[in-house]
């Protein structure tokens, strides 16, 4: 499983932030190695609490720490539970991820896709799995899963004749990785316009 260090402000893996990030200017390789810094004690043992893994931490503590460790909370990387802060291993991690738990994937996930948002919403869920660090298989087996379950693929509105064919067309979004935000944006203003 692949952890890409994405910026904890846009999540973007380059030097180019999203206008307004508050960590806009801020260089690559200091986002690498906030997140270094972090997941070297983490990766060791659990702590008591965040400032127990402060002090682990082989660096002055910066914002940029701080904003890193609330990114990984925020993607259930870490989990603060039965007074310990710990990293999930890969098999649990994995488990706990298949459903998106912020805007504007949440809709799409919960929802489903709707014709006329198919593309873009498509497009968000899987470029989600790939971001969170599944492999094209476990993404490809959540999306079209989500397909069924949502009702997405109920709704019609597909030119390929399965969910399985529909999912592998889209290849080339998991393998770009990237732009899932846009094209989530945009597939949850139609959602929301057809089923309010
Ligand atoms: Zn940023």
């Amino acid at each position: 499983m692949r952890l890409r260090y994405r910026c904890p402000g846009c999540r973007t893996t380059s030097n180019i932030h999203d206008l307004g990030c508050e960590f806009e200017g801020t260089a690559r390789t200091d986002v690498e190695r906030a997140y270094t810094d972090l997941l070297a004690p983490l990766s060791a043992r659990a702590y008591p609490d965040e400032g127990a893994l402060r002090e682990a931490v082989p660096a002055r503590w910066s914002g940029l720490h701080a904003g890193v460790l609330s990114r990984l909370r925020a993607d259930q990387r870490v989990v603060e539970e039965e007074d310990e802060l710990r990293l999930l291993p890969p098999e649990e991690y994995r488990e706990r991820v298949t459903q998106p738990t912020f805007e504007p994937l949440k809709t799409i996930y919960e929802k489903g896709s709707v014709p006329g948002a198919h593309d873009h919403s498509v497009f968000a869920v899987l470029a989600f799995y790939e971001m969170v660090g599944l492999s094209w298989e476990e993404a490809r087996e959540n999306t079209v899963e989500w397909l069924h379950e949502s009702g997405t693929w109920d709704r019609g509105g597909f030119e390929e004749s399965s969910p399985e064919e529909l999912v592998d067309s889209k290849k080339h979004v998991y393998d770009q990785g990237y732009g899932w935000k846009q094209a989530a944006k945009e597939a949850k203003a139609v959602i929301d316009r057809r089923l309010a």
